[in-house]
């Protein structure tokens, strides 16, 4: 519509594609180039310059600011006419820049944005793109995924017929692949996407001036650069610069010759004299390993979008850097598909305007009102409808739609209006006028409505909003995924866990990918709340890319409700990096063989060598070392399992004494042995102590199995009939592998039953549990009362307290298979 516009905000070069007439259309300068650096430069206290003008700073001091959408999510600031600022405002000025280019080529105020994202980035980065563009002046904002916008515009001069499309976008700092379906009812799908956020063009130009440096060091110019010194980084810039302007020539032309005399010194104050030939296999052999990177990302995402190149309709390359023909060469090997440049620089911009041109409706003021009309400005039908929304409530008023001898007139009561049925002449463009009359007959609003009738015009439908990474909740055992990458919003998550403690606060936390980004708290809970009861957890995620949580203890309803703000990510310096890596290789050192997880080294070794880089870039490694942190996450949920025993030592006394007393009183009703009894639970009492002072968990365990015998044997006698059928199965099983393993080891045993079919007996257990314990408990009584087997406290003649009427025995039983002997 005349007041939207589609804007693809890159890291390098932005693009801004206006709707005109329902049609998208480029702008471009008066040097008719489409693309704007994402370059930004003050002077101090000068004018804000964006662009080709800010880029021609580069190399300079003070140097203009470069890659800022890299910055986006991060607490990082950049230096601007002496200030510092956040990577939003400046975002914000590259948006205000392209606003104003745009308003002046459509002659009107813009406002409406679609703005387009890599499919990588994370909610913060979305949220603050979101925010950059209103601070720009933009009133309605629809944030957009590149490759999406990329398939939109690819997709609707592309025929009718369904089809599957990969995108390999690889611009100046990001590497975005996706696989996108469009459906036979015109819907895009995204099947799979991937890539990586810090590999791009620059870094090429990286590995391209890093070698000119190299040439440099080797003809004894003094040029060992510390780039974190600014007037030095300047100087490796002007190298990168070199690089750039030779990486594109190559593109074009096999070998090129860089000179570049004399226009800046070495650090001992002799000018430099540049002069190199560059070939591509020189080229080639220095981004190789990017390169190869960018097609093994390309073959991983198609693998997990299950299409296989075979069924693929189209290759579509978008990006810059895809006019490298090595590039669309190695793409061509690895997937046997011929691949298509589409306006590589523009076509992202141009899906971004295509989505406006669907999202939004039009505004037009007039006299002391406003309305926005919303219809498709072009259609494959032949009748159509225009919708209108006022800016306030009106009674008594007119809306009236003209068209050459055509006249339709509505009563206008309310705020809304709708023209239905309007017929279209077919394959031309059908101009309306329409009018507001207020009650007394007065014009107060007019607008012209050109709709085109072309019947191949598609309107394709897109995902607003996409998960970029999936998000997980953090419980005792590592990190659990609730949404995987992928998931369209708004969506929703329910999920029960557990509490872990009594410590009266309940604290979900939540991850985004690896890096959490909040947590859900509940601080009002009641303290005697069993360890283990279930609290849950709602999780919405909206299609603004904001969160909103709410936690409940099912079983009190206590609740908590949180609106997330998700934090900027800290951007740690190579100091801060280097500390934290050692700290988390020695917590790895000391939680050996608990980390299984192959990731660990790699990515270890990938944050060292990112380091080593000229250039490292700190956001990608905060981010990794924010990753390795949490692939120890799983290692440490099973040590803290090892450290922690449960229940406590006092309260296993506790129960011991129980015990003991419970024996006592058995003893004076019955004739159970309570001097047999007593020193098993003295003995499990020292065991108790030691195995807790040494904190060792399986120990603990053994302790808790046989503590659960002890109790049973002491517990008042109760009828087995009564007991619940899980019950009974559960000791009918235990008493049947009792005599099981007794039958094995003991040849004694195996002559008295012989004859007796366990296996029947095990099938018993399953089908009759109560009659299968009462025959288990028989044989157990031939056992016992031929001295076979010895039962603590049961003694050895025939009234040993094992009875039918004594279960209690059987669990203290299943207590000692577990532990193996009392
Ligand atoms: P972004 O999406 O990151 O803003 P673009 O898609 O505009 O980036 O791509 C910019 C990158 O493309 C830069 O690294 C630039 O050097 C590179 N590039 C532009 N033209 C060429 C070319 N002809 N050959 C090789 N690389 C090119
Ligand atoms: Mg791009």
């Amino acid at each position: 519509m005349a007041n939207s516009c589609g804007i693809d905000l890159g890291t390098t070069n932005s693009c801004i594609v206006i709707v005109a007439e329902g049609e998208p259309k480029v702008v471009r300068d008066k040097y008719k180039r489409a693309t704007v650096p994402s370059v930004i430069f003050q002077s101090g206290g000068g004018d804000v310059v964006v662009g080709h003008a800010a880029k021609s700073r580069l190399g300079q001091m003070p140097p203009p600011v470069i890659t800022v959408k890299r910055k986006m999510g991060t607490d990082e600031q950049v230096q601007l006419g002496g200030k510092l600022h956040s990577a939003v405002e400046v975002s914000a000025m590259i948006l205000r820049h392209l606003k104003r280019m745009g308003e002046e080529e459509a002659q009107t105020t813009l406002e409406n944005l679609v703005v387009t994202v890599p499919a990588y980035f994370n909610f913060k980065q979305k949220q603050d793109t979101e925010t950059a563009a209103r601070q720009a002046g933009f009133e309605e904002v629809v944030v957009l995924q590149e490759p999406v916008a990329a398939a939109l515009a690819y997709c609707v001069n592309a025929g009718d017929e369904p089809m599957t499309v990969l995108a390999y976008d690889l611009g100046g700092g990001t590497f975005d692949v996706t696989v996108l379906e469009r459906t036979a009812d015109n819907e895009i799908n995204v099947l799979a996407f991937g890539g990586d956020p810090w590999l791009g063009g620059d870094d090429f130009d990286t590995q391209l001036a890093e070698y000119l440096r190299r040439r440099l060091k080797a003809k004894n110019y003094a040029v060992d650069w510390d780039l974190t010194k600014p007037e030095q980084y300047a100087k490796f810039q002007r190298l990168k610069e070199q690089a750039e302007d030779a990486k594109k020539k190559l593109s074009n032309v096999p070998e090129v010759s860089i000179n570049f005399p004399q226009v800046f010194c070495d650090e001992e104050g002799v000018l430099i004299d540049l002069e190199e030939i560059i070939t591509r296999e020189l080229f080639y052999g220095l981004v190789e390993e990017k390169l190869n990177r960018s097609i093994e990302l390309t073959q991983e995402t198609l693998a997990k979008s299950g299409v296989s190149a075979q069924q693929l309709t189209k290759l579509i390359m978008v990006g810059g850097s895809s006019y490298i023909p090595m590039i669309q060469d190695r793409l061509r090997q690895a997937l046997g598909v011929e691949p298509e440049l589409v306006d590589p620089e523009t076509i992202v911009a141009m899906g971004a305007a295509i989505k406006a041109a669907a999202s939004f409706g039009r505004k037009v003021d007039g006299n002391g009102i406003s309305v926005v009309l919303d219809y498709q400005s072009k259609s494959s039908r032949t009748k159509t409808s225009i919708n209108g929304r006022l800016s306030q409530k009106v009674q008594g008023w007119t809306a009236m739609l003209v068209q050459g001898d055509y006249e339709s007139t509505l009563p206008l009561n309310g705020d809304r209006f709708r023209f239905d049925g309007i017929l279209l002449s077919e394959g031309k463009l059908n101009e309306f006028a329409l009018t507001l009359e207020d009650g007394d007959g007065e014009e107060r609003l007019f607008a012209d409505v050109s709709i085109t009738q072309d019947n191949d015009a598609t309107m394709l439908r897109s995902p607003d909003a996409l998960i970029a990474k999936p998000i997980a909740v953090r419980t005792v055992s590592g990190l659990e995924v609730v949404i995987d990458a992928g998931a369209r919003l708004p969506t929703r998550v329910n999920r029960i866990f557990h509490t872990e403690d009594q410590s009266g606060e309940i604290v979900v936390p939540i991850y985004e990918g690896s890096v959490p980004i909040a947590e859900v708290k509940l601080t009002d809970v009641p303290k005697n709340l069993t360890t283990g009861s279930e609290v849950e957890v709602d999780l919405i995620f909206n299609k603004d890319y904001s969160v909103k949580a709410r936690a409940r203890v099912l079983s009190t309803g206590h609740e908590a409700h949180a609106q997330f703000e998700i934090p900027l990510i800290t951007v740690l310096t190579a100091d801060q990096v280097k500390t934290k890596l050692k700290a988390i290789e020695a917590r790895r050192e000391q939680l050996a063989t608990l980390v299984d997880d192959p990731s660990f080294d790699s990515l270890r070794r990938m944050i060292w060598a990112e380091l080593d880089e000229p250039e490292p870039k700190m956001a990608k490694v905060t981010e990794d070392i924010n990753e390795l942190e949490s692939l120890l996450l799983p290692a440490e949920a099973k040590a803290a399992e090892r450290q922690a025993l449960r229940p406590s030592l006092s309260e296993v006394e506790r129960r011991l004494d129980e015990a003991d007393k419970n024996a006592r009183q058995k003893a004076e009703k019955s004739t159970f042995d309570l001097d047999e009894f007593l020193p098993h639970t003295a003995k499990l009492r020292n065991k108790a102590q030691d195995c807790w002072e040494r904190r060792d968990a399986s120990g603990w365990r053994e302790v808790l199995s046989i503590l659960a015998g002890l109790e049973s044997l002491a517990a008042p006698s109760r009828d087995i009939n009564q007991m619940p059928e899980s019950e009974a199965r559960d000791m009918a099983m235990a008493l049947v592998f009792f005599i099981e393993s007794e039958v094995m080891s003991k040849p004694a045993a195996r002559e008295l039953l012989a004859g007796i079919d366990l296996d029947k007996l095990k099938f018993a257990a399953v089908i009759e549990p109560h009659k299968a314990v009462g025959t288990g408990i028989q044989l157990l009584r031939m056992l016992v009362t031929k001295g076979i087997t010895e039962i603590p406290g049961a003694g050895k003649s025939q009234d040993t307290g094992i009875s039918e009427e004594t279960p209690g025995n059987m669990a203290m039983l299943k207590g000692l298979l577990r532990s193996g002997r009392g």
